[in-house]
């Protein structure tokens, strides 16, 4: 097949990629749905249940951490993160200026300052350097987040945290899973926090977890989860209080979350084994096609997880067509579930915090770059299509791609 000569089915042709089969998500099994209902028959749905206090520990063996505190989403547990560590009024935050909004709202929750920093070109995650320079006085923690289909140096913020005394806070909402130099993510940082919203790798309808290897650390979050109860305290049975002036909450989440999500760790292996195969099959497609580039994987990541696949039209011929357009374009050859990134989050349509309540670091122009004009994301089931879909999709791109000047004569005719 000459792809080259392959008219867009935007401009009438045949499309490359038109009967794709998307993978269901989430999961379903007998196996949990029994579980449930097991669950529902015994009236234990909450507080310290035996699915969540196994599912946590079970959680934290997987990511090689000690401890797991199970919570009501992946919001909360990055603000309990912060608050463990007296993050409050006053205090900065570093977090990347390219991740889901609510990375930045855990930071405004306990009244401190979130301050955008900028991402690497290639892993589009914290970039070191940027990072360094973005130091205050003020600053406290910083929030690598491991997005979409890589991970954050660890080994270079681990290097900065210690160096100027800043807690580390891993953002491992897209990161079930994996691996830095053999090492669970989540395990690396003072706490790891993970999401289990609907849509990601591991998902309970909602859910989070902090992990941890320091069990006054586990305690304290515990107590902080659970209006100021110990780990396992069943109701009205607290032998203590927690330490004064701790903020405590009600972050809990039900055995049904733990439950659900207990199957989906025996599966996750093979499902992020899957992943990887298909991921790495569209980077050998697109390895030499110009235009077009995935996402780097971490730099010691011996084990990549995936939320999204993350496709860069950011070299030439692609550089300067709009992504509206190539979405348009992609959409039109089959591939409807692709979409671009969050953007940078200070000009995210949900971002209504007032200027004086945060901070940009430098321009952010490789998060601006990426995130609003060349970055389009695969969410990470459509990895699990079959093989022949994943080539069928692999084609499209590159038919689009090598498309660049149908699409550009479109831009020139709509500006006249
Ligand atoms: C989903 C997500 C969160 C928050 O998770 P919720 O469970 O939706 O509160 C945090 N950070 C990132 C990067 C996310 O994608």
């Amino acid at each position: 097949m000459n792809l080259s000569s392959d008219k867009l089915a935007l401009d009438g042709g045949t499309p490359a990629a038109a009967n794709l089969q998307f993978p269901a998500w989430p999961p379903v099994s007998d196996d949990a749905e029994r579980d449930l209902v097991e669950i529902y028959r015994s009236r234990n749905w909450s507080f310290g249940g035996a699915h969540e206090l196994a599912f946590a520990q079970e959680f934290a063996d997987a990511h090689d951490a000690d401890f797991g505190v199970f919570m009501v989403n992946g919001t909360v547990t990055l603000q309990c993160a912060l608050a463990l560590h007296g993050v409050g009024p006053g205090d900065e935050v570093i977090i990347p200026a390219l991740t889901w909004p609510a990375t930045a709202m855990a930071v405004i929750y306990l009244g401190a300052t979130p301050v955008f920093v900028d991402v690497r070109p290639d892993t589009i995650c914290l970039d070191e350097a940027a990072v360094e320079a973005a130091i205050t006085p003020r600053t406290r923690a910083i929030i690598p987040v491991h997005l979409y289909g890589s991970m954050a140096d660890l080994d270079a913020m681990k290097a900065i945290a210690e160096r100027h005394d800043l807690a580390l806070i891993e953002d491992c909402a897209h990161a079930h899973g994996g691996k830095w130099n053999g090492k669970g993510l989540g395990s690396i940082g003072a706490v790891g926090s993970f999401s289990f919203q609907q849509s990601k790798t591991m998902a309970a309808g909602e859910g989070g977890i902090c992990l941890t290897s320091d069990e006054s650390f586990a305690e304290k979050l515990y107590r902080m989860k659970h209006i100021g109860y110990g780990p396992a305290v069943r109701q009205g049975a607290a032998a203590s209080g927690p330490p004064e002036g701790m903020p405590v909450y009600n972050f809990r989440a039900t055995e049904f979350q733990a439950a659900i999500l207990r199957h989906q760790l025996r599966e996750l292996d093979a499902l992020i084994d899957r992943y990887n195969a298909n991921a790495a099959r569209l980077e050998a497609m697109l390895q030499d096609v110009p235009g077009v580039r995935v996402q780097s994987r971490g730099r010691c990541s011996t084990r990549q997880s995936y939320y999204c696949l993350l496709f860069l039209f950011d070299e030439e011929p692609m550089k300067d067509i709009p992504l509206s357009l190539i979405q348009q374009a992609l959409s039109a050859e089959g591939l409807t579930m692709l979409w671009p990134t969050y953007g940078v989050v200070y000009k995210h349509l949900l971002w209504n915090v007032p200027s004086a309540n945060y901070r940009i670091a430098g321009d952010c122009r490789v998060a601006e770059d990426v995130g609003m004009a060349h970055g389009i994301a695969m969410v990470h089931y459509f990895l699990g299509m079959s093989e022949a879909d994943i080539d069928a999709l692999g084609n499209a791109i590159i038919k689009v791609a090598r498309n660049a000047d149908a699409l550009r004569a479109r831009t020139a005719s709509s500006v006249e």
